[in-house]
């Protein structure tokens, strides 16, 4: 059997090096191999928790415990993260993934795909070298996907802008600032010799985008000069994109963005292109009659219904209100004031709290959490309060 994996971004690279290490004749064609895609670069204790190499790793990355939350009409709040987060340059990482990949025996091809065919039971892939034969094709290409006849058709309604600015400077902890009426946030990630200074948002153009972004970076003393503008388009499917999702298709599987597996809220995407990937591998290792179904099965009970729930919950989060504030506000006064609901925080950034069972887990905590602020607001230092910025 052979395998073409279509895209070297962390989903090509994982799939490969999986299928080639189980012994696969394995081929992957990128057309930059390792790039400084633009990226937070952010990992969860979710994503390194399951896959321990990112962390061994000496490649370098920073390891952050420190969060600053900020959200209009509440005082920042600073939270220390029990489960760290790693951050590395997509440079780094893509070429880590991609050496693994050749290491384990996958034949690496730095050329375009152009066109993927049907010829007999096997798949035709031209490319700028020449053309390729092989049985089963997983498609990587990101979210950008120049092939369309395999993953998602993403639309307009089912991607945000993410553009910032790569910013020189040192840091060690990462700022998250909600914003007023915008389904997204702005964030700083500190990197190994710079800052990635970003926002995200569904529904805006990017021109207003960049806007809130400057006047944020403006207002915060971090300065453009000597910085580097970059964007892309993250998918962010809505609940009805989910339902008609094109993932898989005869004798090929769509990984990663390609696929529009994201999280529709934080849109963490790294995390999910590397287990769609395994899932993928997992699907035509187990060599049944239909691996595409196996990998639909398989997308499923692991977390694409929990995306799609998330994709339901993404527009409340982002705009809805609780006790006559902004929800993204009460997140932050919460996070100060409650250590019931700062658990709640820490395990969302760790990645391990499902958006199914995150309401039943607020409404249980909620008199707590009330009690805890009445407490805290009306005698000071009762409940230990995280360090206030
Ligand atoms: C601004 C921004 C910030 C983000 N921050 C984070 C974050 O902090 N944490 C996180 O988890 N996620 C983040 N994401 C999401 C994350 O970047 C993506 O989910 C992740 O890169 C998906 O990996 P992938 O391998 O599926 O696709 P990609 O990383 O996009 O890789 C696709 C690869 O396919 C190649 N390719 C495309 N077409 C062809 C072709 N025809 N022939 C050959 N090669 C081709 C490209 O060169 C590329 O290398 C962010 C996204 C953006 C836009």
């Amino acid at each position: 059997m052979k395998v073409a994996v279509l895209g070297g971004g962390p989903s090509g690279a994982f799939a490969a090096e999986r299928l080639a290490s189980a012994g696969i004749r394995t081929v992957l064609f990128d057309e930059k191999l390792a790039w400084e895609k633009p990226c937070g670069g952010g990992l969860t204790w979710k994503a390194w928790s399951q896959y321990p190499f990112l962390f061994d790793s000496p490649t370098p990355r920073k390891t952050v415990t420190e969060t600053v939350l900020a959200a209009p009409k509440s005082t920042p709040v600073k939270l220390t993260l029990d489960r760290p987060l790693l951050i590395f340059s997509r440079y780094d990482l893509n070429a880590m993934l991609l050496d693994r990949a050749a290491r384990a025996g996958a034949q690496i091809e730095q050329t375009r795909v152009l066109g993927a065919e049907r010829s007999g039971d096997a798949w035709k892939l031209r490319t700028k070298l020449g053309s390729l034969y092989a049985d089963h094709c997983i498609v990587a290409t990101g979210a950008r996907n120049p092939l369309r006849d395999f993953g998602t058709e993403l639309t307009r309604a089912d991607t945000m802008c993410a553009l910032g600015y790569y910013v020189p400077g040192d840091r060690h902890r990462i700022d998250i600032q909600f914003l007023p009426k915008l389904e997204g946030y702005i964030w700083v990630f500190p990197r190994c010799g710079h800052m990635s200074v970003g926002i995200c948002g569904k529904g805006e153009p990017a021109s207003a985008l960049r806007a809130r972004l400057e006047r944020y970076m403006e207002e915060h003393g971090l300065s453009k000069d000597g910085a580097t503008f970059y964007s892309h388009v993250l998918p962010c499917l809505g609940t009805r994109a989910w339902k008609q999702n094109r993932v898989a298709g005869p004798r090929w599987m769509a990984t990663g963005d390609a696929a529009g597996l994201v999280d529709p809220i934080t849109g963490e995407g790294i995390y999910y292109a590397l287990r769609s990937a395994d899932l993928a591998a997992e699907a035509i290792l187990a060599q049944q009659e239909s691996p595409e179904l196996a990998y639909r099965r398989l997308l499923r009970r692991d977390f694409t219904g929990d995306l799609e729930f998330g994709s339901r919950l993404a527009h409340r989060v982002f705009h809805g209100s609780f006790l006559c504030g902004a929800i993204t506000s009460r997140m932050v006064q919460f996070t100060r004031l409650s250590p019931k609901f700062r658990s709640v925080m820490q395990d969302l950034f760790a990645g391990t709290q499902p958006y199914i069972g995150l309401k039943k887990r607020l409404f249980r905590n909620l008199n707590g959490s009330l009690i805890e602020i009445v407490c805290n607001l009306g005698l000071g230092r009762v409940i230990p309060r995280p360090d206030v910025v």
